[in-house]
């Protein structure tokens, strides 16, 4: 089965939900990571194509976010990108909002997440105000020791309002733990986390990138496809954590270049798993 998209050039993102409908497939990231260019009526068309064929909307905001910063105008500028995404999420009808919560620099980490828990409060505060918190903000963890975004430290960040809720990118824990996270158990023990501190109900519904992932000393390298066996974590022992408990995620497939085509098979681990 080939899984490219064959439409890109004649039907661009519109006609992407119906070819995913017809691979079984019912989620769609759609990336803003180098910036908000969609217009408003085009992410209508985009939602509407969604609804059609039953497809769930997320939208990821620019990569270039950081809401650690010690600058005024570095926040303001990350807090204005991410309300130029919630204006085109909220037309596509997208139930989630996924952000990079930021980097270090040369800030202290204690500086650096205080920073950013303000700069998380703000930027609430602000789409709020203008009516544009209209689905879950989902501040990420991420896969450089350099980057805020432990799992801790995106649980935390999630109590500062009920509008947050978790990405957990596995790949990217993976990553920042040198390669430890990735057994079972390691699944099992984030996701008691992420229900002890949000409870049950609002943890069953977590946000998830997966990907099978390179790393250095400093974390995350690169995204590779699941049949390169050779990068860990592998998707079974979370399909079999999700399925036991039940939950109601929304997993995205990050690999390299078979997104389509990973998504499938992750699809049907979990399929397995639920029998
Ligand atoms: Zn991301």
């Amino acid at each position: 089965m080939s899984a490219a998209y064959p439409g890109k050039k004649k039907l661009g993102a519109v006609g992407y939900p119906a070819w995913l409908k017809e691979n079984g497939l019912t989620a769609y990231e759609y990336s803003f990571g180098r910036g908000v260019q969609m217009s408003v009526l085009r992410a209508q068309e985009l939602g509407d194509a969604a609804d059609e064929a039953g497809i769930s909307m997320s939208a990821h905001a620019p990569y270039y976010i950081n809401l650690a910063s010690n600058e005024a105008e570095r926040i303001e500028a990350s807090i204005e990108h991410l309300r130029k995404t919630a204006v085109v999420a909220s037309a596509m009808r997208a139930k989630r909002v996924v952000f990079h919560p930021g980097a270090r620099g040369k800030l202290s980490e204690k500086e650096a997440i205080e920073n950013t828990r303000k700069g998380i409060e703000s930027a609430v505060a602000a789409l709020k105000r203008e009516g544009l918190l209209t689905c879950w903000l989902c501040p990420e963890t991420m896969g450089k020791s350099a980057q805020v975004g432990d799992l801790e430290q995106t649980i935390a960040f999630c109590m500062i309002d009920e509008c947050l809720l978790p990405c957990i990118d596995f790949g990217h824990l993976h990553a920042r733990s040198l390669g430890r996270f990735g057994s079972r158990e390691d699944f099992a023990r984030a996701l008691d986390a992420l229900e002890n501190v949000l409870g049950v109900e609002r943890a069953k519904q977590v946000h998830i990138h997966f990907s099978r992932i390179e790393y250095t000393k400093a974390g995350e390298k690169k995204h590779w496809n699941y049949e390169d066996v050779q990068f860990g974590p592998a998707f079974d022992p979370l399909a079999a954590e999700l399925a036991e408990r039940r939950y109601e995620a929304t997993v995205i497939c990050e690999s390299q270049g078979h997104m389509a085509e990973d998504a499938m098979i992750f699809k049907r681990i979990y399929e397995e798993a639920m029998k």
